[in-house]
C-alpha cells in the first residue's frame, strides 16, 4: 500500500504527475480541485458554495475540504494506496490528514513563479471530457477544439491573471509552511517540474525508489 502527496504551486504538473504516477501503479488519483470543479460543471448544492471562491482563487474552508476528502477516502476503492494532489494546503488539513492517515511521501514539484504565470495563463480546458491543454507545450491538433472529444476549449475560471496572484500569495503564505512541517518528518521529495513530462515523471519514480518510468511511444 502506497500514499503520496503530491505538492506544488499551481501549473506545476500536479494532476498530470499524480495521474501518470497513479495509472502504473494502480493508485487512486484524487485531485480536490477536480471534485470541486465536477461539483460546479454539474451545478450541485457544493458547486454552488465553491464556485465563487474558486473563480477568485481563493482557498474553499477547511471543514467543506477535509470532509470530501475524508468523504473520498473512505470508498476504500484504493487497494494499493492513494496519490491525492492539491491537498493539504494550509496547516490545519495537514494535521488533519497525518491524524488518520500515515504517508509515505510528499513529491514536491518545484516552479519558480515566473515560469508559474507563463504556464498557467496558457492552459485550456475541455469542459466536457476534462483533458488539459496548453498552448506552449501540448497545443491540440485543431485550434480550440479537444482532441478527445471535439468540444470547445475554455480557460479555467481561475486562471485569470488577478486570481493567479491570489493562488500564488495563498500558495507561499499558507501552503509553503505544510511543507516545511513534512520536511520536519523527512519525507518530501523535492523534483524539479521545469523540464517535459516524461522527465518529470522518470525523476519522481527515481527519488521515490521505484522501477523506471517507460514514456509510451507515441502512436
Ligand atoms: P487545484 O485544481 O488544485 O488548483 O484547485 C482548484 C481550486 O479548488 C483552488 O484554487 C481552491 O479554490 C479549491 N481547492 C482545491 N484544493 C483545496 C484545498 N486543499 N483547500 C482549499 N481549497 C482547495
Amino acid at each position: 500500500m502506497r500514499k503520496y502527496v503530491i505538492m506544488g504551486v499551481q501549473g506545476s504538473g500536479k494532476g498530470t504527475q499524480g495521474q501518470l504516477l497513479a495509472r502504473e501503479l494502480d493508485l487512486v488519483h484524487i485531485s480536490v480541485g477536480d471534485i470541486f470543479r465536477w461539483n460546479v460543471r454539474n451545478h450541485t448544492k457544493m458547486g454552488a458554495q465553491v464556485k465563487r471562491i474558486m473563480a477568485a482563487g481563493e482557498l474553499v474552508g477547511d471543514d467543506l475540504v477535509e470532509s470530501v476528502v475524508r468523504h473520498r477516502l473512505q470508498q476504500h476503492d484504493w487497494n494499493y494506496g492513494f496519490v491525492i494532489d492539491g491537498f493539504p494546503r494550509n496547516g490545519a488539513q495537514a494535521e488533519f490528514f497525518m491524524e488518520s492517515y500515515d504517508l509515505d511521501a510528499v513529491i514536491h514539484l518545484e516552479l519558480p513563479d515566473h515560469e508559474v504565470r507563463r504556464r498557467v495563463l496558457s492552459r485550456r480546458l475541455c469542459p466536457s471530457c476534462g483533458m488539459d491543454y496548453n498552448l506552449i507545450a501540448d497545443r491540440p491538433e485543431q485550434e480550440g477544439r479537444c482532441d478527445i472529444c471535439g468540444h470547445e476549449l475554455v480557460t479555467r475560471a481561475d486562471d485569470t491573471p488577478e486570481a493567479l496572484e491570489a493562488r500564488l500569495r495563498d500558495y507561499h503564505e499558507k501552503t509553503r509552511p505544510v511543507l516545511e512541517l513534512f520536511q520536519r518528518k523527512e519525507v518530501v521529495h523535492d523534483v524539479d517540474a521545469r523540464p517535459p513530462v516524461d522527465e518529470v515523471q522518470a525523476a519522481i519514480r527515481k527519488t521515490l525508489a521505484l522501477p523506471p518510468y517507460i514514456p509510451a511511444l507515441p502512436a
